[in-house]
């Protein structure tokens, strides 16, 4: 089929491939087409069926939906997230319909429409899922397109949900972050711009509460809750009363990696996070030591990959972990904030920590582009020859002041106390020798200047005068608390609330176990730790990923060693 088929009669040519620029059927990896062996391979796994002309083949928002493959005729995909109907591509004859959320198991959404009848294979999820087992090459063309196919859409016009309502407006961020976490295509109209008031104005009047969610003209929501919204995203289903082998508390790279490992040994494995996949790293703007990704890979992007990846795991967001209890038959229960209970024959927790955020404005912005939370040789890099400012007066930030005093040519090492007495003396002893550093007490960052980069930081020094001051980067070390809260007293966390695990528990007078604890086993037997939460951790993503993965290994010996006392499917 040539590309000239997505030019059609009447259209708007600023809005033909939904703004994109080009035919998005050149692009051969969003768009392969398959040769007359590769049809041939794949039509055994389907079912042939017909479309007359303008039946839909899928619908924005059905769910399930499958992959067709198109054998004659020719179809078209259409936009309305916009308030207008856009065709963003045409093809036919050896293409593929199709999208990521074939396999993130949420709704389609986009339309495609049987332009002239058509004869197709219709492909469901679990026969693409056989289709990328059984014949791998052909099934890695599906899988690509299906990623750059949401790349394309992205970078066009496309909208997805809209989600209206004012940037102070709490309920409206949570919304908007939580379909940003989940990797949920949206735009959010900020309706503190006179422009995006009156476009609300002409699909809603009289919004009495915020956010206003709709697709296109169509109102779906006025002031969701967060359990109403993800509902009818898919994001959660309902939770069977069976019992898992592993329940996993927390879907940052930790969760994330024990999930993977987890279902692809054949554990059933549900994950639980109160927001959405990606933990701290969904916030990361690029992550530069993960092995594998040599120019770097974006927080999200990885959390996503993972999660694509998931072999199955069940996940279930938003759900909110308020308590863990062992019950007298061996099991574990969880409860979540949004009412949901589910049993599991093991616990990982992998809940992470929550960084201290400077109170600046902006501040969100610049994570990655001159605002760091950790100081390693890429960050020291990017200082060279320069200024840095380090804000704290614990360990982490003496430990960066030093560590980027190799390379910048003056640290700033920002202090709101009056001293540097939270320090470990051994480490303020080289900080106040050190001459390239230059330690400021009484003084706080309150401001920051730059367009797509930081380049300076306002601070207000000990009279409250306050000076803009140049810097190639700003070290943020204000504490990181563990999400432990919710844990019973069972499980001994060390003073800052890390969770203890493998040998530090093991002479504890609560381990009443005859075996020693499995590595990264708390003391409660059964429930691991894995991540940042975990006392000793390295706060990185590469060994939260690690950690995950060495907890599913504990989880199986657990099992192992207690088979005979277990049975699966027990109800709550
Ligand atoms: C700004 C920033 C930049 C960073 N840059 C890098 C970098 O470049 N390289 C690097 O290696 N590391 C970096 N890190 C550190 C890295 O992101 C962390 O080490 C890593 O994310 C830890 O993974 P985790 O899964 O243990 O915890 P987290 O990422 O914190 O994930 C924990 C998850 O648990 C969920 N959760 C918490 N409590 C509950 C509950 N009660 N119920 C349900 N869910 C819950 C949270 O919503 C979260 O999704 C950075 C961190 C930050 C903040």
């Amino acid at each position: 089929m040539s590309s000239s088929h997505s030019h059609f009669p009447g259209a708007d040519q600023s809005q033909a491939f939904l703004g994109l620029g080009f035919d998005p059927l050149l692009d051969l990896a969003a768009f392969p087409h398959l040769s007359e062996t590769e049809l041939a391979e794949v039509a055994p796994f389907g079912e042939r069926c017909t479309f007359v002309e303008n039946d839909p083949l899928v619908s924005a928002g059905d769910y399930p939906f499958n992959s067709y493959v198109i054998l004659s005729g020719t179809v078209r995909a259409v936009d309305v997230s916009t308030g207008e109907r856009v065709v963003f591509v045409r093809y036919g004859a050896g293409y593929f319909t199709g999208d990521i959320d074939l396999f993130t198991r949420r709704p389609s959404i986009i339309s495609v429409e049987a332009e002239t009848s058509v004869e197709v294979v219709r492909l469901t999820p679990k026969q693409l899922r056989d289709l990328f087992t059984r014949k791998p090459q052909v099934g890695e063309k599906f899988w690509k397109s299906y990623q750059r196919r949401r790349e394309l859409l992205l970078k066009s016009k496309f909208r997805g949900l809209s989600i209206y309502g004012r940037k102070d407006d709490k309920a409206t961020l949570e919304a908007v972050e939580m379909l940003f976490r989940n990797s949920v295509p949206h735009e959010w109209l900020d309706t503190s711009l006179d422009d995006n008031r009156s476009k609300l104005e002409q699909i809603r009047e009289d919004v009495q509460s915020y956010p206003v969610v709709a697709h296109g003209t169509r109102v779906l929501f006025e002031a969701p809750t967060r359990g109403q919204l993800a509902d009818h995203l898919r994001l959660r289903g309902q939770l069977p009363n069976s019992v898992y082998d592993v329940l996993i508390l927390g879907a940052g790279p930790a969760g994330l990696g024990a999930a993977v490992y987890a279902a692809s040994e054949g554990l059933s494995s549900l994950v639980m996070d109160g927001l959405g996949p990606g933990g701290q790293a969904g916030s990361t703007s690029r992550i530069e030591n993960y092995a594998g990704f040599p120019d770097g890979i974006n927080g999200r992007d990885l959390a996503h990959l993972i999660y694509l990846l998931k072999f199955g795991a069940d996940f279930h967001v938003p759900s909110r972990v308020s308590n863990l209890e062992r019950r007298s038959n061996g099991l574990y229960r969880v409860r979540t904030i949004e009412g949901d209970y589910v049993l599991g024959k093991s616990v990982i927790i992998a809940a992470g920590v929550s960084y201290g955020l400077l109170n600046v404005e902006g501040l969100n912005t610049f994570q990655g582009a001159g605002v760091y939370y950790s100081a390693t040789n890429i960050e020291a890099r990017l200082c060279r020859s320069s200024a840095a400012h380090v804000v704290g007066g614990g360990n982490s930030a003496g430990q960066a002041a030093m560590f980027l005093s190799q390379t910048a040519d003056e640290v700033s090492l920002l202090v709101r106390g009056p001293d540097l007495r939270k320090m470990s003396s051994y480490l303020s002893e080289r900080v106040l020798a050190n001459q390239r550093i230059r330690i400021r007490c009484n003084t706080e960052v309150v401001g920051i200047e730059g367009v797509d980069h930081i380049c300076g930081v306002h601070v207000r020094d000990p009279n409250g005068a306050i000076k803009e001051e140049f810097t190639s980067g700003l070290f943020v070390f204000i504490g990181a608390k563990p999400r432990t809260d919710f844990l019973p007293s069972s499980i001994v966390r060390n003073d800052q609330g890390f969770v203890l695990t493998g040998q530090d528990v093991a002479l504890l007078p609560v381990w009443k176990e005859p075996r020693p604890p499995c590595t990264v086993e708390t003391s409660l037997p059964g429930v691991f730790a894995a991540g940042d939460c975990r006392s000793g951790s390295p706060k990185r993503v590469a060994f939260a990923i690690g950690d995950g993965a060495t907890a599913v290994t504990s989880v199986h010996k657990f099992l192992e060693g207690t088979r005979p006392e277990r049975r699966s499917g027990e109800f709550i």
